[in-house]
């Protein structure tokens, strides 16, 4: 696929993005996108979370997407989700679905540790990230990664949504931590555990692109070979940008469609939304 005019990964001020949903939609058509989803952080029960919607507007989010919706309906296939984050005895993706969102990504930023109500958070930079592996996992990258994927393989097993979020979002801190890491047997065998467990679920997995635009990363969410094991298993992907500002509505779809070309990538599809 050279054109690859979708996005249904994109966060409005609602949540922790830049401007209200009907600026993307304009970037969207100006882009000549023909599907855009909404996927504003849904609220995290018992947790202060300054990048979620406010519980109370949850309502308000889900009306004028809708209106924007209707009113664009000849120009632009609009669709609103959510991005759910999963974390055991707190929240899964079907606590949302009295909603009715047409999709929902399912994502892990926060670790919970079992028999501790203490988080360790995965997407709030290296600081937070180091401090909770010390605390927690002895300092060891490989005990926080193992216990990350197991997380993520439980996230898939709860069902309840789509398409599955930034899947090595951690791979970032591998990288900066120790990156032979990445190259072991035991994270290539989780890797398509994942792979498998994905397959089996029938979920989407997003090829996202964000850390590349963001410059953390110079691999998409997730890495050019994690996408290689996910399309041995047949797993379906699609391609999402993530982006929290109406100019990144499609960012960085350029170069990563040319990669998924010359890697013979057979598994990107469209998301088909029923
Ligand atoms: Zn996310
Ligand atoms: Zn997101």
């Amino acid at each position: 696929m050279r054109n690859y005019p979708f996005n249904l990964h994109s966060h409005t001020n609602f949540s922790d993005g830049s401007n209200p949903p009907d600026d993307y939609i304009k970037a969207a058509i100006k882009t000549g996108l023909e599907i855009y989803g909404f996927s504003d952080h849904a609220p995290i029960p018992k947790i202060k979370c300054n990048w979620c919607i406010k519980k109370d507007m949850l309502k308000d989010y889900f009306r004028q997407i809708r209106k924007i919706q209707k009113e664009n309906k000849h120009k632009i296939k609009i669709l609103v989700g959510l991005e759910v984050d999963y974390i055991p005895e707190i929240i899964k993706p079907s606590d949302f679905h009295v909603y009715k969102p047409d999709y929902i990504i399912g994502s892990v930023h926060f670790l919970k540790l079992k028999d501790k109500n203490s988080l360790v958070e995965i997407d709030s930079g290296f600081k937070k990230f180091e401090d909770g592996m010390k605390k927690h996992f002895n300092g060891n990258i490989e005990q926080i990664t193992k216990y990350y994927y197991s997380q993520i393989i439980d996230l898939i097993k709860s069902g309840g949504f789509q398409i599955l979020g930034h899947v090595d979002k951690i791979r970032v801190w591998i990288e900066r931590i120790n990156p032979e890491v990445l190259k072991s047997d035991w994270y290539n065998e989780l890797i398509k555990e994942v792979a498998e467990e994905s397959f089996k679920s029938g979920i989407y997995v997003e090829i996202n692109t964000r850390g590349m635009y963001k410059g953390v990363t110079n691999e998409p969410y997730p890495s050019w070979d994690f996408i290689k094991i996910l399309d041995s298993y047949n797993v379906k992907m699609i391609l999402n940008a993530d982006t929290h500002r109406p100019d990144g509505v499609d960012s960085y779809y350029g170069v990563t469609l040319l990669k998924l070309e010359i890697m013979d990538v057979k598994n990107l599809v469209v998301y088909i939304h029923k």
